[in-house]
């Protein structure tokens, strides 16, 4: 390509010129272009100045098998060869979409026995909107149709799924959310839980979905969507108490229950699916990221028998033209293959998980640190100037998260933060030698953002 030969700053020059990047205020890329990723091998990446970036966010929490897997690249040639694209619509179907829903059906737990493939996590939440609802109506209950989900949930970006998120700063722009989406509180102990015992306040947050059934009107509401542990919102593991309490509620009012597996699953929590760790029932299961490892866009919505055979009986009017590409069903099929056959999952459960939990723990040695906490290969820890009292900066929410991933940035290791949340996700077979040197270069970075914060008061 005409780019692969340019240096550096021409390179960023034309980025910041052409290219829109998402999440990003893009005027700021013309002062400081953006680093140009060129390659990636297991947990390392490299830039285009030969950089080795320890990439501890598996690129958006997505790349679980590591980079570099040619196994992914054959698959996909090869499908590219065979049959590059054909259509799921209708009556026809191809080789790689019947396997990958068989090995799916296989994998998920309960009678999550059906799948609806989407392109992305964003465009199976809109699938699961207009799925729940249909299901409801096809029962003679189109009333059902209010769809209960969290603050600070992160469940994509298109008009539908962005709705079912609660993040602020989304719903600020572009008119969300649309109808028929109510949010209750996170369970956040850290930030939110004042004076209670984390127990009581993730029973009391579950609660809140209770409440929220009665007030709205048990015969009015369709569905809860959560994930099992909240990602893009900060990592927020809720307390012990909270899940058990919602999945009694979804019980009780015959709510379904929507897991966002996008971020947990398969393997990133040290089972197939986040639900399996928290030990939740959901009716529908959200899946993309990890299906793939990233190497292919796909996702999809995994259905129990029940929901299933209510939507066969009549036509459901939805679906995508890349519902089941080949291709990216062929490479989904060869990653989940690969995380089989070498027990990545198990790899993480009993290997890396525990030996980064205990070195994760230790950063609340830390005067920047708070709590620690860590799910499987998902972690996050809270920056505060007062650990006793959990107070966050004075300065408004996120610079301090900001200048510590900076700082981590520049050390050659990419964490992410969400507001004074520092966070971790690396690729699932992350070894203990690079373990170390994640926590190393995590030290390095808080130290830095400690003095820089002390040098200016
Ligand atoms: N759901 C969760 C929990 C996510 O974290 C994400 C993406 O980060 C999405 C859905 C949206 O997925 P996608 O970006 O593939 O549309």
């Amino acid at each position: 390509s005409i780019t692969n030969h340019l240096p550096t700053a021409e390179l960023q020059a034309l980025d910041a010129a052409h290219h829109m990047h998402p999440f990003t205020a893009n005027g700021g890329l013309a002062q400081k272009g953006a680093r140009v990723i060129t390659s990636g091998n297991g947990v390392m990446l490299t830039d285009s100045e030969g950089a080795q970036i320890l990439d501890a966010m598996a690129g958006l929490w997505c790349v679980n098998i590591g980079y570099g897997r040619e196994e992914l690249a054959d698959v996909a040639a090869r499908q590219m060869r065979e049959l590059p694209f054909y259509n799921t619509f209708f009556q026809t179907t191809h080789t790689p979409v019947i396997a990958l829903a068989a090995k799916l059906a296989e994998l998920a737990p309960g009678d999550l026995n059906n799948v609806f493939f989407a392109g992305s996590g964003s465009e199976a939440n809109d699938t699961n909107i207009r799925m729940v609802r249909h299901y409801w109506a096809m029962q003679g209950k189109p009333q059902k149709s209010v769809i209960i989900s969290r603050k600070n949930a992160y469940h994509g970006s298109t008009v539908g799924s962005g709705s079912l998120g609660g993040m602020s700063g989304m719903h600020a722009q572009g008119g969300l959310p649309i109808p028929d989406i109510h949010h209750i509180n996170q369970p956040n102990w850290w930030s939110e839980g004042g004076e209670m015992s984390p127990e009581d306040f993730g029973r009391a947050r579950a609660q809140e979905l209770e409440q929220a059934i009665l007030d709205l009107g048990e015969d009015r509401v369709a569905a809860f969507i959560a994930e099992p542990v909240q990602g893009a919102g900060g990592v927020i593991v809720a307390p012990d108490s909270y899940w058990p309490e919602i999945q009694r509620i979804c019980d009780k009012y015959e709510i379904l229950l929507i897991a966002d597996e996008v971020i947990c699953g398969f393997g990133r929590t040290g089972e197939w699916f986040g639900s399996q760790t928290l030990n939740i029932r959901p009716d529908v299961m959200t899946i993309a990221k990890g299906l793939s490892s990233g190497y292919a866009p796909i996702g999809g919505s995994i259905v129990s028998d029940e929901i299933a055979s209510v939507i066969a009986q009549d036509e459901f009017n939805h679906g995508y033209t890349y519902s089941g590409h080949p291709v990216a069903s062929a490479v989904a099929l060869e990653n989940l293959r690969i995380l089989e056959e070498e027990d990545i999952v198990g790899h993480v459960r009993n290997i890396a998980a525990p030996y980064l939990q205990e070195k994760w723990q230790a950063l609340t040695e830390h005067p920047l640190v708070g709590e620690a906490k860590m799910v499987g290969l998902m972690g996050s820890i809270a920056l505060t100037p007062d650990k006793s009292a959990r107070v966050p900066f004075k300065a408004e929410a996120g610079t301090v998260g900001y200048i510590c991933r900076e700082r981590c940035f520049a050390n050659n290791l990419i964490m992410r933060h969400v507001g004074d949340r520092m966070i971790v996700s690396p690729p699932l077979v992350i070894q203990p030698d690079e373990i170390d040197l994640l926590i190393e270069r995590a030290w390095k970075s808080l130290d830095e953002c400690h003095s820089e914060l002390r040098k200016e008061g």
